[in-house]
């Protein structure tokens, strides 16, 4: 009896180690898309869940800020979700997973940590926008930063997509941000400022930790090797989009609390 129960307790010691920390396979769908099914399946877009391979515990951390990527050299929608499914191990994954026309894929619930942004992690919410980040124009490169089509500039040449690809992907984006900022009281703001770090015998050293609660670059948190979603992703048409979609007290409501006195001044 008592070798059973130390049994138990070493395997759920176990468990709790290897079990909830490290990845424990693909990670599973939550009440988050359940919940987003009904935003988003409404309209056009296509919405999944595709378990990644790796995530891990938020050990309690509440939810306060959202980490905006581009994939970079991971390239297209599909090639990304595929890494964060089939990666290694230790290798990265997000939360959502956008393509330049608006179709998602969710990857790990947002009450689970996802591998995006190293000390941001346990805090946020990780959204990889296909695409790419330069805000500068290279004569030598033929990459084009995703977000220069608000000032309209010529399509990227590798993500083709059909129709006004950056509108479509910043729809749905939105669509995800309004509902994780009511879900978590996420504030609607995107702060200023990066991490402070300096280079020691070649060596990064983290001086100070970006600490912001909001809507935040991967570049203001690990500004000494990312720089995405880059200086022109936009992130006031973001903000107010998200605005448009979150409802105003209704009037309904509020009659009520003033026919119950609870808004009259004494
Ligand atoms: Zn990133």
């Amino acid at each position: 009896m008592r070798i059973t129960l130390m049994r138990c307790v070493l395997l759920l010691c176990v468990s709790i180690v290897f079990g909830m920390e490290q990845a424990r396979g693909f990670e599973e769908a939550g009440s988050d898309f359940a919940d987003l099914q009904q935003i988003l399946n409404k309209g056009w877009q296509e919405f999944e869940f595709k378990g990644a391979k790796n995530a891990s515990n938020r050990w309690g951390t509440k939810v306060d800020s959202i980490v905006m990527h581009t994939t970079e050299g991971s390239g297209v929608y599909e090639n990304t979700v595929r890494w964060f499914r089939n990666s290694g191990n230790n290798s990265n994954s997000a939360h959502f997973v956008i393509a330049r026309d608006g179709r998602v894929t969710q990857m790990v619930d947002s009450t689970r940590r996802a591998w995006h942004g190293t000390y941001y992690n346990r805090r946020s919410i990780g959204i990889e926008m296909s695409g790419f980040s330069r805000g500068h124009v290279d004569p030598n490169d033929d990459r084009v930063d995703t977000w220069r089509y608000e000032v309209g500039e010529p399509e990227d040449v590798h993500d083709p997509t059909p129709g006004d690809g950056y509108r479509s992907n910043l729809d749905t984006l939105a669509d995800v941000v309004a509902y994780y900022v009511q879900r978590y009281d996420i504030p609607l703001i995107h702060p200023e400022g990066e991490a402070a770090w300096h280079k020691e015998n070649g060596e990064v050293v983290r001086d100070i930790d970006f600490n912001q609660a909001g809507l935040v670059g991967h570049g203001q948190v690990q500004p000494w090797n990312r720089r995405d979603p880059g200086a022109m992703f936009p992130w006031e048409e973001l903000i107010s989009r998200v605005e448009s979609r979150i409802p105003e007290p209704s009037v309904g409501i509020l009659m009520l609390l003033g026919g119950l006195g609870l808004l009259r001044r004494k």
